[in-house]
């Protein structure tokens, strides 16, 4: 039997990729964990095909399975290469996001929906289709770290990434954003510190990212995990919230672990749209505070901001740039508020009929797919552009990496390159 595996992803995203796109693009872990739980003997030919970095061709080979990893804003793409392959008599699987938050309308596109975590329904579906009787949904919710494989990266491509390897220790968050989608998924349950370090060793590096939502969010976890990095030497960074800043031990104990950056979800400089996004751990009014004392301790901060909040307003909105600037950030970022289906402020919002399209493709953050409160949808979408532009003109971002705790360090590189990245996406042109 042969197998294709596929990362699907969304075409209209990939337009707004710019020159620079593979210093601000990573790995995805997902191909690689799924090649970890497919029994090698099972398939005498086994193809993967990330579409952010390699043509899917429909004719390449006869596949008795393909499986397609998708979230929302790809699920599109996923229908169609299902379609293509099943009129090729192939037996099709969908799973991701989307899949686990809307199954019924994915069973419409393929033969199997897997919703939830891939760990223990997709071994639970291949033992079935081996022996001829797959069924049509597969759902395993109460997967633990146990049952967390080590990814197996040897089928995956870098092509057009940045070459930093990608680690998760612990999948969950104990906070409950009401945009998040991460709660669908995963709960918190960190790995054993041991596995996680055995992981890190076997990938030979001294730069690694940490996907974990949130790499703080089971704190006694978190310093156990970083007194056991120390002896590696390696540098890292990742996510975290804004509360990390109040909390001098564990920033201390970061910075001598490795870590030299954070990316931290402000969302916005507004306490009532925090409050009403549930983030009621981020203070505003600390922001300026936090990141300084961030960067007292050596590390840079990426700062994430969303706009489209219902207290937007258009002045706030125009101001954003210039009041972001004087927060200090080392890096930031902007998305166009985007309630996913399976959040609770997608159900609120589809209850006052204020979701204004279920076109999936425009569900990637660049694109208004509601209707504000404060403001109309086509100028948010105007205001979008222009945040990016102007907070990537050459003056702000010169200034952002001059004043940087980490420009004189391996991590400096990083971060010029990543506001270089950041500066040639599409987002101005294309993204209409
Ligand atoms: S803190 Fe981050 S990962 Fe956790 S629920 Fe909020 S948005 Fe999601």
């Amino acid at each position: 039997m042969k197998l294709l595996l596929i990362q699907a992803w969304n075409g209209k995203e990939a337009s707004l990729r710019g020159k620079f796109s593979n210093l601000i693009s990573y790995s995805s872990l997902t191909l690689a964990v799924i090649c970890s739980l497919i029994p090698r003997d099972m398939f005498e030919k086994i193809d993967v095909v990330d579409e952010y970095s390699q043509r899917l061709d429909y004719d390449r080979d006869r596949y008795d399975l393909v499986m397609i990893s998708s979230d929302t804003s790809s699920v599109l793409s996923a229908y169609k290469h299902s379609h293509a392959f099943r009129k090729r008599g192939a037996y099709t699987v969908i799973g991701g996001y989307h899949a686990t938050a809307l199954p019924d309308e994915v069973a419409k596109h393929c033969d199997t929906v897997i919703s939830g975590p891939a760990e223990r329904a997709l071994p639970a579906f291949l033992k079935d289709f081996a022996a001829g009787c797959p069924k049509p949904f597969y759902r395993e919710a109460n997967v633990c770290a146990a049952d967390m494989t080590i990814p197996d990266r040897s089928l995956i491509t870098q092509r057009h990434k940045l070459r930093v390897p990608a680690v998760v220790a612990n999948r969950g968050c104990i906070n409950h954003c009401r945009y998040c989608s991460m709660a669908m998924m995963w709960r918190n349950d960190p790995r054993s510190i041991n596995n996680v370090i055995d992981e890190i060793r076997s990938l030979h590096t001294k730069f690694l990212i940490f996907y974990d939502p949130n790499f703080f969010s089971d704190r006694a976890y978190a310093i156990r995990l970083m007194k056991a990095l120390r002896p590696l030497r390696i540098l890292w960074v990742c996510n975290a919230t804004a509360d990390l800043g109040n909390d001098h031990e564990l920033m201390s104990l970061a910075y001598k672990s490795g870590c030299r950056g954070v990316l931290i979800g402000f969302e916005s400089l507004s306490s009532s749209s925090l409050k009403s996004v549930a983030k009621r751990f981020s203070n505003a009014e600390m922001y300026r505070e936090i990141i300084s004392n961030i960067h007292s301790h050596g590390m840079a901060v990426n700062g994430c901001f969303v706009l489209g909040f219902d207290s937007d307003t258009e002045e706030e909105l125009r101001a954003l740039p210039e009041r972001i600037e004087k927060l200090g950030l080392d890096l930031c970022r902007f998305s166009v508020l985007t309630p996913y289906p399976g959040t609770p402020i997608y159900a609120d919002y589809e209850r006052q009929g204020r979701m204004t399209s279920h076109r999936w493709n425009l569900y990637d953050q660049h694109h208004v797919v509601f209707r504000p409160k404060n403001i109309s949808a086509g100028r948010l979408h105007r205001l979008y552009r222009q945040v990016w532009k102007e907070s990537y003109s050459w003056r702000r971002i010169f200034r952002r990496v001059l004043r940087s705790p980490v420009l004189f360090g391996p991590a400096g590189l990083f971060l010029l390159g990543a506001n270089i990245g950041f500066r040639y996406l599409g987002i101005d042109e294309k993204c209409r």
